[in-house]
């Protein structure tokens, strides 16, 4: 053995090499699909028993009552912790074991977890086994590597990221697991690319937008008041008014891709009028119309002023466009998080990083949002970050993959951030 520590615990992760390749296709190989929820308790225990094995205390988490959550598709979350030889803080790796969908345009099974080309294939092995996987095996490594670590590790499996979170991190928020003094920082290996420090993301505003009419014959519309033509009405004063000011509107966060660095406002869907068969369609003036906005928030916007600015758009239609009526509904939000780049937890995994790769990390935010809101704002723990292998673009798509090599080095850095963190020596 050599007598640096790092190289040991670097030995001791390529030691392991096949083992995270054989431990990331077993979690690939539990089709934990949400919705609406599947697989989740097996795929739970499997992390519970192998962590309960290498001396760690588990605890099951059923988030009864949350959005899906019954009798066939239980929301199981696994919490495993360690306590060191000595008092420190607490170090946590958070991943969600849920996947999206497989969708179609696969070559290979989503679900076989093929082994090709040093990469790994599967649903969830890019978003995000592959990270959960280098986690493991970066903490057994690291315990095995010291003699008598200080601090708590802990390793988390939570359920329901894909859709917002409730049953999993932000039901685990709520009831103290993610808040000092229990745990102090939190790495979530979400796949940012292997390079990257991810400190935050973007808020989320989603609202349906309904405009209402009266209906009437088709072949007399100016009996009726057509809603879709108020609705056009509404795209149109986004086109003129809203779009400009919102790409004109740009954030200090380090967003990639550059594009997401302005405030960003997506039409979801827009439904109008009677439902039809084919070849029949309604002869009616339709008396509702409803879209579905997705608005991106910055850091430095209000979730109130971002709503208030649509609000008094549609406000000024009601006083120049006659007969325009509305009605708004608000269907989620998320308020934008972003941790201190300069924080322990970010700046132990930029060292890691340059330890490991050779180069400088890049901090970004991310465009859309993941389980750091929970932690932030329900944990009120600040020191979060999000750091894995897997390439962001290859998340829900098609023959998506993680590469071996990232994951052992994305083991290592985390390894090595972990290890800077419990010794207090970021
Ligand atoms: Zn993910």
């Amino acid at each position: 053995m050599s007598s640096d520590p790092t190289d040991n615990l670097f030995k001791a992760i390529d030691a392991r090499r096949d083992e995270l390749v054989e431990l990331t296709r077993a979690l690939i190989r539990f089709p934990t699909v949400n919705p609406p929820g599947e697989g989740y308790r097996p795929c739970a225990e499997f992390i519970g028993d192998r962590l309960r094995a290498r001396g760690f205390a588990v605890d099951y988490v059923h988030a009864v009552g949350t959005p899906g959550d019954d009798e066939r598709y239980p929301r199981i979350n696994v919490v495993a912790r360690r306590p060191g030889k000595s008092p420190g803080p607490c170090v946590h790796f958070n991943s969600h074991i849920d996947v999206v969908q497989s969708g179609g345009g696969w070559t290979l099974d989503p679900f076989a977890a093929v082994v090709k080309d040093g990469r790994v294939y599967g649903r969830g092995s890019c978003d995000m086994k592959g990270g959960l996987a280098a986690s493991i095996i970066a903490v057994e490594a690291l315990i095995e590597s010291a003699d008598a670590l200080p601090g708590t590790l802990e390793i988390s499996g939570t359920v329901d990221e894909e859709s917002g979170g409730y049953g999993g991190v932000h039901y685990l928020a709520e009831r103290g697991w993610f808040s000092p003094p229990r745990v102090d920082h939190v790495i979530i290996p979400e796949p940012l690319n292997v390079d990257r420090v991810c400190i935050g993301h973007r808020g989320v505003w989603w609202a349906e937008i309904e405009t209402h009419g009266r209906m009437a014959h088709g072949s007399m519309p100016f009996l009726g008041d057509c809603a879709v033509r108020h609705m056009h009405a509404v795209v149109e004063r986004f086109e003129r008014d809203l779009y400009p000011q919102l790409v004109a509107r740009r954030t200090d966060m380090p967003v990639v891709p550059a594009g997401a660095r302005h405030s960003t406002l997506n039409i979801n869907s827009i439904h109008g009028g009677q439902g039809e068969a084919p070849g029949y369609p309604a002869p009616l003036v339709p008396d509702s119309c409803r879209m579905v906005i997705d608005r991106r928030l910055l850091i430095e916007e209000s979730i109130d002023s971002v709503k208030a600015e649509v609000r008094e758009l549609l406000e000024r239609l009601v006083e120049e466009r006659a007969g325009f009526r509305y009605s708004i509904r608000d269907i989620f939000e998320v308020r934008p998080t972003m941790a201190d780049r300069n924080g322990l937890v970010a700046r132990s995994t930029a060292a890691a990083i340059r330890r490991v790769l050779g180069r400088d990390p890049e901090f970004i935010c991310s465009p859309g949002t993941y389980d750091q809101k929970h932690i932030d704002r329900v944990g009120k723990l600040r020191d979060c970050i999000a750091y894995g292998p897997g390439i962001l673009d290859l998340a829900h798509q098609p023959d998506e993959y993680v590469l071996i090599e990232d994951m052992v080095n994305s083991a290592k850095v985390m390894a090595l951030a972990a290890r800077s963190l419990l010794y207090g020596i970021a």
